[in-house]
Parts: structure tokens; C-alpha cells; sequence
């Protein structure tokens, strides 16, 4: 009997093992996925990349246009240059024609101009999002790849103090091993105390020596009169 308040004291510090294990296990899950960063840059660069796309898109659209104008305006000068036979009224429409289609042609080579502007300042902030998000990216993974490796330590590290555990409750009885586990549950995970000084560790409160020498015959276990733990004091 001597053994018990002992026994359940290094149960205890098993257990307060096991749950700072536990604590750190779910604070190292917490950490995996996504962060905030991560997500915001590849937003940033991706809606820069879209608008780059979509620029040289309008770029090519009025490369065509442009095609086509200048197509029509030299069959103009053609029917203008080789104008025999035509009335005073067909060349005047065609030079109308003429004058509208260079007008055209003007209009848009200044939108392919500001167009290009765009796109090369586009392409240049869409390479560097691109790059930073790569970056974020590559120490990120990393980043997760250490927390598995030190959540795969953990997780040994759990399993050997459960095994020391086990060991140690099989050589305790039932009824106070239920007892220690009630008490935990309601002290805070704290069910057995260490008296120092004369002192309940758990509470503060002053263990009387008549108690003292009855928690050291350790004929049975002894609680603190004030906050219900099972007393344990260590023998010099
Ligand atoms: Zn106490």
C-alpha cells in the first residue's frame, strides 16, 4: 500500500505527459493547410495573369482589325489609281471612303499602342506575382513537410508514454485507478498532490503532521481536507 499514492503520482506524470502531447499534436494540426498568404498571392497572381491574357487577346483582336483596314485601303487606292471610267461621283465617294478608312486606321493604331503599354506593364507585374507566389509556395511546403515530421515524432512520443502507462495501471487496482481518474477530471487534471514543506502542493493549504505521518505509513490514501487530492510526499 505504500506503493499506491506513489504509483498514482507517476501515472499522473504520465498524464500531464500524455496531455502537453496532445495539446501540442492539435496545435501542429492546426497549422496544416493553407495560410492566408498563400491564398492571397495566388489570387493576386493568377487575377494579374487573367488580365494579361485578356489584354494581348485585345491586342491580337485589333492586329486583325488593323489588317483589314489597311486590305481595304490599298483596294481603294487601287480603284482610286486606275479611277478611268468612273463619274465624278463614284471617285468622290471613294475618296470619302479613303479618307474615313485612314481616319479608322489611325484610331487604331493608337488603341494597339496603349494596348501594348498595358500588356508589357501586365506581363511584368503578372511574372513578378508569379514569382513571389512561387516562392511563398516552396517555403510553405516546406514548412508542412517539417510539421509532418514533427507530428510523426509526436505521435512515437505518444506512444511510448502510453506503453509506460499501461504498464504502470496494471500493477494498480481498479477501484483506485477510478478514483484518480474521478479526481482528475474534477481537479483539473490534477488528482494527486505532492506535499512540500508541509504544504499541499494543490491547494496551499497546511497538511497537520498527525496527516503527514499518515500519508508516509501509506497504509492508505489520504486527501487533503481542503481540496479532496490524494496526498503524496516524497520519503528522504
Ligand atoms: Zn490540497
Amino acid at each position: 500500500m505504500a506503493l499506491l499514492a506513489r504509483l498514482l503520482y507517476d501515472v499522473q506524470k504520465l498524464d500531464l505527459e500524455i496531455d502537453a502531447a496532445e495539446r501540442e499534436s492539435q496545435t501542429l494540426r492546426g497549422r496544416f493547410g493553407e495560410t492566408e498568404d498563400l491564398r492571397t498571392a495566388r489570387q493576386a497572381s493568377a487575377s494579374r495573369e487573367e488580365e494579361r491574357k485578356n489584354l494581348a487577346a485585345r491586342l491580337r483582336s485589333l492586329e486583325l482589325d488593323l489588317g483589314e483596314v489597311e486590305d481595304k485601303i490599298k483596294a481603294t487606292e487601287k480603284a482610286l489609281y486606275q479611277g478611268e471610267g468612273q463619274t465624278p461621283k463614284e471617285l468622290a465617294s471613294l475618296q470619302k471612303e479613303d479618307g474615313f478608312l485612314r481616319s479608322r486606321r489611325g484610331e487604331i493604331e493608337e488603341q494597339a499602342l496603349e494596348t501594348m503599354e498595358r500588356l508589357e506593364e501586365a506581363s511584368r507585374q503578372a511574372e513578378r506575382l508569379r514569382q513571389e507566389y512561387e516562392k511563398l509556395e516552396a517555403t510553405w511546403k516546406k514548412e508542412q513537410g517539417g510539421l509532418q515530421a514533427e507530428l510523426e515524432k509526436l505521435k512515437d512520443q505518444f506512444q511510448k508514454l502510453q506503453d509506460k502507462r499501461a504498464k504502470l495501471v496494471a500493477g494498480i487496482h481498479p477501484d483506485a485507478l477510478d478514483a484518480y481518474e474521478e479526481l482528475r477530471k474534477r481537479k483539473g487534471r490534477v488528482a494527486v498532490a505532492l506535499v512540500e514543506g508541509g504544504i499541499c502542493k494543490g491547494c496551499g493549504v497546511d497538511v497537520p503532521p498527525s496527516q503527514q505521518n499518515e500519508i508516509l505509513r501509506g497504509e492508505h490514501l489520504v486527501h487533503c481536507s481542503n481540496c479532496e487530492r490524494i496526498l503524496y510526499m516524497e520519503t528522504q
